[in-house]
């Protein structure tokens, strides 16, 4: 699933793709139902004519800023993004084509339809109740300690609450807990605040680290390679018989809002 990492190496991409000052002329989409709605594409119709400005990324959401609105994207479970040029063949799940007026198109791929595309009037609009972003240079670490003190769920459940940080999920939320040595259950107001800002410390790196190899690993066009939860970037892996990297302890697991945690009951506490 595409997190923070992921959604930055797709804004990266874009921003390298010489897309500023292009307009879109057009527009197609395949969504069920997408039919019905006033505009036969959901809205998207307010798109031609639009010029792009640049991208955008708060946590998990891509903005493509225009002269006039903005684009927000969001990737669901598999969704993707490339820029084709005419001569190619559109991809097997090409969901929304944006035409541009240098006969190329930027296309969404989503095999399971669960990305979102809409275009709105502001960033505001297209983002309401969505926190600080995890990279954010202007959020401090004492900033990071005031938002999670407030809550009182397992600090598991907080680092996934996109209103108190936007782009941590549920995998870099264990990568930095295991990195912090705190356990996922503990409660987030009661960690001291100098653990705290460890696990702020923590977030950042895990995100960056699986940034750099996700850049350093692109597909054979020089698109983002979307890369499982599987390899060799996590410190965690997420199986069965997998071992703590520090003690080779067996990992546990729990579920924390439908979501499974895996820790080490040693290095965690
Ligand atoms: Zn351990």
């Amino acid at each position: 699933m595409p997190e923070l990492p992921e959604v930055e190496s797709l804004r990266l991409y874009l921003a390298c793709q010489d897309l500023v000052r292009r307009t879109f002329v057009d527009i197609s989409a395949d969504w069920p139902g997408i039919e019905n709605t006033e505009d036969g594409l959901g809205g998207l119709s307010g798109l031609r004519g639009r010029r792009i400005e640049g991208f955008s990324r708060v946590g998990k959401n891509l903005l493509i800023r225009l002269d006039r609105g903005v684009l927000w994207m969001h990737m669901g479970m598999t969704g993707r993004l490339a820029v084709m040029f005419p001569t190619e063949e559109p991809m097997r799940y090409a969901r929304v084509t944006l035409y541009l007026d240098d006969e190329r198109r930027i296309e969404l791929d989503d095999p399971r339809r669960w990305a979102g595309v809409r275009f709105e009037e502001s960033a505001e609009d297209a983002l309401p109740n969505v926190g600080p972003d995890a990279l954010d240079a202007e959020l401090t670490a004492d900033e990071f300690v005031r938002r999670v003190k407030r809550k009182r769920s397992p600090i598991k459940s907080v680092l996934m609450d996109q209103t108190v940080l936007a782009g941590v999920g549920n995998i870099y939320a264990d990568e930095a807990l295991h990195r912090a040595g705190i356990h996922p259950a503990r409660r987030a107001d009661r960690i001291s605040e100098a653990r705290l800002k460890s696990l702020f410390a923590a977030v950042r790196t895990s995100l960056l680290q699986a940034l750099k190899y996700i850049v350093d690993h692109p597909d054979e066009r020089g698109r983002p390679y979307v890369v499982d939860a599987y390899d060799d970037r996590m410190r965690l892996q997420r199986k069965k018989s997998a071992t703590c990297p520090d003690c080779s302890t067996p990992l546990q697991t729990r579920k924390f809002g439908g979501r499974t945690s895996y820790f080490c009951p040693k290095c965690q506490s």
